[in-house]
C-alpha cells in the first residue's frame, strides 16, 4: 500500500479507525475534515502522532484539496453528509457536500494521477431488499421524499468515478458500506444502535419506528476497516465497487429487545409511527442484506464480530463517555 495516505472525513465515525489502523502500519495520514458530524475527539488516540496531518476545513475547498492531494499517493474519500435525520432536515447541504465534494476530490485525483477509494453506501439500492448483490437494481421512491436525494447522490458519485476510470483511466475502488457500527458513532442523525444504546442507558424509551418488523443487518466497524484496508490492497479491486457489511440480519424490535437485555436497562420499548419521527411521506425499506460473495472471493473477507459484540462496543464506549 502507499506510503501516504489523504482520508477524507477522517474524524468521522469510520474514518477516525481508518486513521488508528493507517497509522499503526506506519503510513504518513493526511485528514481533511470539517467537523460537521465528525469531532476531534474521534482522533484523541492519535493525535500526537507527527504522521498525522489534520485539516479541518471543507472537501468544497478546491484549492486547498488540490494542494493537499499533490502531496499523498492515495486518497480515501469518506466526507459526506450522512444520517437519515441530518438528509432529511439539510437536504441542499446533503446534496451539495456529496455530490460538489466528489466532484472536486475525482478533479484532483486525476490531476494528480492519484488512486481514489470512494465510501458509497447500501442506500443506493434503495428499497430493494435481500441478498443485494453489486450488479442489483436500484428501487428509488419518489423525489417528494427527501431520503431518496442522499441514495442518488452517492450513485452519481459512483457513476462519476467510473467515468473518471473508464474515460481518464484513473483507478478508482467503489466500496459499498451497508449499515456500520461500532463505538464513536453517533445517534445525533437518527443512527439506531447508538440513539437505542443511549436511551435504554439513560432509561428512557427505547424508540422503535415503524413497525419493528423492518430488518437490518449490522457490521462492525473493525470488521469494515478491514475491509477497505484489503481493497486497498488489491490491484483487481479496481473499477468495480464492492459491498461490505454482515449478512446476518435482524429486526429493529428484537435489537431493541437486545439492547435493553444487554444493557440490564428498565427502558420501555415504545413503537414510534414513521410520519411522527421523519414527518409525512417517509419510506423506509423493509429489508437490506448485502451478498458479499465478491469481497469474500477477492480478499477472503469475512465480517466476524456478532451482533453481540457490536452492541457490548457500543454499550461500553457510552458508558466510557458517561464516566468523561
Ligand atoms: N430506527 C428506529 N428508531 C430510531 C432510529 C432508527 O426504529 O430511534 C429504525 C429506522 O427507522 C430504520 C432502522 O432503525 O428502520 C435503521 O435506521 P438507521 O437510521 O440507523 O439506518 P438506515 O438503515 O435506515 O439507513
Amino acid at each position: 500500500m502507499s506510503d501516504s495516505i489523504l482520508v477524507t472525513g477522517g474524524a468521522g465515525f469510520i474514518g477516525s479507525h481508518l486513521v488508528e489502523r493507517l497509522l499503526e502500519a506506519g503510513k504518513t495520514v493526511f485528514v481533511v475534515d470539517d467537523l460537521s458530524t465528525g469531532s476531534l475527539d474521534n482522533l484523541a488516540r492519535v493525535r500526537d502522532s507527527t504522521s498525522l496531518h489534520l485539516i479541518v476545513d471543507s472537501i468544497l475547498n478546491h484549492p486547498m484539496m488540490k494542494d493537499t492531494i499533490g502531496q499523498v499517493d492515495r486518497v480515501v474519500h469518506l466526507a459526506a453528509a450522512v444520517g437519515v435525520r441530518k438528509i432529511i432536515e439539510f437536504p441542499v447541504e446533503t446534496i451539495t457536500t456529496n455530490v460538489r465534494g466528489t466532484e472536486i476530490v475525482l478533479d484532483c485525483c486525476d490531476k494528480h494521477g492519484t488512486p481514489l477509494y470512494l465510501a458509497s453506501t447500501s442506500e443506493i439500492y434503495g428499497k430493494a431488499g435481500d441478498q443485494l448483490d453489486e450488479e442489483h437494481d436500484r428501487v428509488m421512491g419518489s423525489t417528494a421524499h427527501r431520503r431518496w436525494s442522499y441514495a442518488c447522490t452517492k450513485a452519481l458519485d459512483e457513476f462519476l468515478a467510473l467515468a473518471y476510470h473508464q474515460e481518464k483511466g484513473l483507478p478508482v475502488i467503489l466500496g459499498r458500506f451497508f449499515n456500520t457500527v461500532g463505538p464513536r458513532q453517533s445517534g445525533e442523525w437518527g443512527m439506531v444502535v447508538p440513539t437505542f444504546v443511549t436511551q435504554a442507558l439513560a432509561g428512557d424509551p427505547i424508540t422503535v419506528y415503524g413497525s419493528g418488523d423492518q430488518q437490518r443487518s449490522f457490521c462492525h466497524v473493525d470488521d469494515t476497516v478491514r475491509a477497505v484496508l484489503g481493497l486497498l490492497d488489491a490491484p483487481d479491486a479496481v473499477g468495480q465497487a464492492f459491498n461490505i457489511g454482515n449478512e446476518q440480519e435482524i429486526t429493529i424490535m428484537e435489537l431493541a429487545e437486545l439492547v435493553k437485555d444487554r444493557v440490564g436497562s428498565a427502558s420501555e420499548i415504545v413503537v414510534v409511527p414513521y410520519h411522527e419521527a421523519y414527518g409525512e411521506g417517509f419510506e423506509d425499506m423493509e429489508r437490506r442484506q448485502p451478498d458479499i460473495g465478491k469481497i469474500r472471493g477477492l480478499l477472503g473477507w469475512e465480517p466476524e464480530k456478532s451482533m453481540d459484540q457490536i452492541i457490548d462496543d457500543v454499550v461500553a464506549y457510552y458508558r466510557g463517555v458517561a464516566a468523561g
